[in-house]
């Protein structure tokens, strides 16, 4: 069977990324989405005029993908997340959200010494110097006053959707607050924009995509890598970029150790999401973070064009610890939350969307592996390279999405380079 350089195994921000990348240095890298339309958790459904993203979805400013769009040329139109009257919930009171205190105010219900403490603790992790390597989350928390650790771990679940501080790795989860502090946008038209960016960019640089094109299996045979179809002839490359999840590449790539041991050690980050499109909504709270429970509150809608003239879309999230089972109360809480703070919600709503126990992302960067999560090349499987938001060492959610996809096209080019010298 011939072979035709390189396969991408899935179609989502990660193999997107891959895709664009390797069709830029001159490559025609082939595409396959199993489903109808490319996007994967960065799909928008629009119904109405509201733009459903798969829960709430912010691009880091600072971030791995944001750097990739730009220096692809995909065009972002994206509005910052303004904190200006931003909500802390302790109980049923909502206090001003304590992110920045300015010196001398402090935001209720701390006290003024833990104000002063929450200042020094932010400082840190802006500088970077907060947390270490190697150590969980809760050991860097548990040293701080009650209060301050409440808000410091509230701040880590909403920048890194992790509610589990005994086991993200404490550098990680600090650095990934600081990342939040370059600030977030919320994206016109939700993150389908990006998608169809990313895949123009992709296919006028010769990559070709093809959804509805579902593999079965990714088998080693010689030097190459042949991938089955349902209902198609197979096809050979001499290299693959799997960017699916860690339990579709484990069943794909069936005799890779390797890769069964990374599925197999995978923490996803999950969550349960009430997403509302509301017609008309009364002014109210824009942005609420659960201080004593791992809530979140946002109306996309106030800085992003999510939905039509008038209307609102409002993203409500409480966050699963991992190994906790989604629960239909918690989506009650949600809408007891919404009933506390957005109280004329019921009368607005026009569409609801419900997402239980929806994977964030696939692992969160553990302390005992120091924050690394499975690499991009796979020892066992020469020739075929993971990428995903459960890969490589950089980042976290989209943004390690991306920034492993790099790094799975820089190894796939540099083997064909390789190959191309033998000859
Ligand atoms: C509720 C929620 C909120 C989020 N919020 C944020 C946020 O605020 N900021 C942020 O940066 N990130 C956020 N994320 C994470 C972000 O959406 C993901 O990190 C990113 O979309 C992952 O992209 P991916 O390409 O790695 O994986 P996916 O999007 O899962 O793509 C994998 C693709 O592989 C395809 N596939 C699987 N098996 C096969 C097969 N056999 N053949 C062909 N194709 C296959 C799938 O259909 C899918 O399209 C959020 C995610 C969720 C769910």
């Amino acid at each position: 069977m011939k072979t035709a350089e390189i396969a991408i195994v899935g179609g989502g921000v990660a193999g997107l990324v891959a895709a664009a990348t390797l069709a830029r240095q001159g490559l025609q890298p082939r595409l396959f989405e199993a489903a109808p339309e490319l996007g994967g958790r960065a799909q928008t459904r629009i119904v109405d005029g509201f733009h459903f993203n798969q829960g709430p979805h912010a691009l880091y400013v600072r971030g791995a993908f944001n750097a990739v769009l730009a220096e692809l040329g995909v065009p972002v139109s994206g509005h910052r997340l303004r904190l200006d009257g931003a909500m802390a919930t302790w109980g049923d009171v909502a206090h001003p959200l304590p992110t920045r205190p300015a010196a001398g105010r402090v935001a209720a219900p701390l006290n003024p010494a833990e104000g002063a403490r929450l200042a020094e603790v932010l400082a840190q992790i802006g500088e970077g110097a907060a947390g270490d390597r190697g150590a969980p989350l809760r050991a860097f928390t548990e040293g701080l006053p009650g209060k301050v650790r409440m808000v410091i771990e509230a701040l880590v679940r909403v920048s890194s959707y992790s509610h589990a501080p005994d086991e993200i790795d404490a550098k990680a989860a600090l650095d990934q607050v600081r990342l939040s502090f370059g600030g977030v946008l919320y994206v016109d038209g939700g993150w389908r924009a990006l998608i169809a960016g990313l895949a123009q960019a992709a296919t006028s640089a010769g990559a070709v995509l093809r959804s509805e094109h579902r593999v079965l299996a990714i088998r080693r045979e010689h030097h190459a890598w042949r991938l089955e179809f349902a209902g198609q002839a197979p096809q050979a490359f001499d290299a693959v970029i799997l960017a699916a999840s860690p339990t579709a590449a484990r069943d794909l790539v069936a005799d890779s150790r390797d890769i069964a041991t990374a599925a197999q050690a995978a923490r996803p980050l999950r969550m349960m999401g009430l997403d509302l499109g509301l017609a008309n909504p009364e002014p109210g709270a824009e942005f609420a973070l659960g201080m004593d429970a791992p809530t979140y509150l946002s109306l996309h809608s106030a800085v992003a064009e999510l939905a039509p003239p008038g209307g609102g879309l409002l993203h409500l999230g409480r966050y699963l610890a991992p190994d906790e089972a989604p629960d239909p109360v918690h989506l009650r809480e949600l809408e007891r939350l919404a009933d506390r703070l957005r109280p004329d919600w019921r009368e607005a709503l026009v569409h609801k969307q419900r997402l239980v126990g929806i994977q964030v992302a696939h692992d969160l960067p553990g302390w005992r592996t120091e924050g690394r999560r499975t690499p991009v090349i796979v020892a066992d499987a020469p020739g075929l390279f993971l990428a995903g938001d459960w890969v490589g060492d950089a980042g976290m959610l989209s943004d390690a999405a991306a920034a492993s996809a790099i790094g799975a096209a820089r190894e796939a080019s540099a083997l064909l380079a390789g190959r191309a010298a033998e000859t």
